[in-house]
């Protein structure tokens, strides 16, 4: 396995950076997460727009034009051979002190990881997940704003430690207001009388490539799509709910805080969805 590091290519033992790193004493850095399906990667553009607009807002110079980036990224890509992989890509403020200073950061570090995936085991793309809401809140969006992908991914990480305590594998997050925002790393959707639904930008969710993909292919199948702030009774009683991203692409949500929804099966639009989504990103991307 080769990881690009700083504009080399090293091996996985020697792929090492410093303590003194900023993006590890503080978080400091963004990053995207990317996915290759048989050897395409999937909107690789907007991915890097996406980050460069994260970087742009925390005032983080990345050393590579977006092209030279996109050309690091199929190559790192092209070296490690996957058909069907994910790619970690990660830019952190780089090597300063031990104060908070970014700008004693001379460099910002580059790391560029690519391996197979596979977020949820097979057979829940089937059956559907059962997911909790979290006492955990979304930031709000006049802070630092949900749509940054930075490294400080706290908040999620304790979404993910409140589903695992609730023997789940993945939970809805609120905003400060109590509207559903998203997953810890997923968007999400509800279906209500064959309208999708999802939460607007403003409501505290990233906005997810993999859901303007699936907003794409709803209006292409004739579906209305709606980005409206909804609560938890909307998903309660939604007839379909399911969830977005990168890692998890489309997967079915069955059960929200014990309520069953629908008839607690992936629901025949959701399967529309995700099968049709499966169809296109074969024969999307860059090669
Ligand atoms: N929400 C959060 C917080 C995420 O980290 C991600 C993952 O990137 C998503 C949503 C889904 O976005 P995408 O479809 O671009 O992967």
């Amino acid at each position: 396995q080769w990881i690009f590091l700083n504009g080399e290519f090293v091996t996985k033992e020697n792929a090492k950076i410093s303590v003194y790193d900023h993006g590890f004493l503080y978080g400091d850095g963004v990053f995207e997460g990317i996915r290759v399906y048989s050897g395409n990667v999937f909107r690789l553009e907007e991915h890097i727009d996406r980050l460069y607009n994260s970087a742009k807002s925390i005032l983080l110079d990345i050393p590579y034009t977006k092209d030279e980036m996109i050309g690091h990224v199929l190559e790192t890509v092209r070296r490690n051979g996957y058909q069907d992989a994910y790619i970690r890509l990660v830019v952190s403020r780089g090597v300063g002190d031990l104060g908070l200073d970014p700008y004693k950061c001379k460099t910002p570090q580059i790391v560029i990881i690519v391996e197979p995936l596979a977020l949820f085991p097979k057979h829940l793309y089937e059956t559907g997940i059962e997911v909790v809401t979290v006492a955990t809140r979304r930031n709000r969006s006049d802070v630092l704003s949900p749509k940054v992908k930075s490294l400080n991914y706290l908040n999620n990480v304790l979404v993910k430690i409140e589903a695992h305590l609730a023997n789940v594998s993945e939970a809805l997050i609120l905003n400060d207001q109590g509207y559903v925002a998203e997953g810890s790393g997923d968007n999400v959707f509800i279906i209500k009388n064959g309208v999708i639904y999802t939460p607007p930008g403003y409501v505290g969710a990233l906005e997810g490539i993999t859901r303007q993909a699936i907003m794409e292919i709803a209006v292409d199948l004739g579906y209305t799509v709606k980005e409206e702030p909804f609560t938890r009774h909307d998903v309660y009683v939604a007839d379909e709910v399911f969830l977005t991203g990168t890692a998890a692409e489309v997967i079915s949500v069955i059960k929200v805080d014990g309520r069953t929804i629908g008839d607690g099966t992936p629901g025949p639009h959701t399967k529309r969805l995700l099968e049709e989504f499966r169809r296109r990103v074969v024969v999307e991307g860059v090669k």
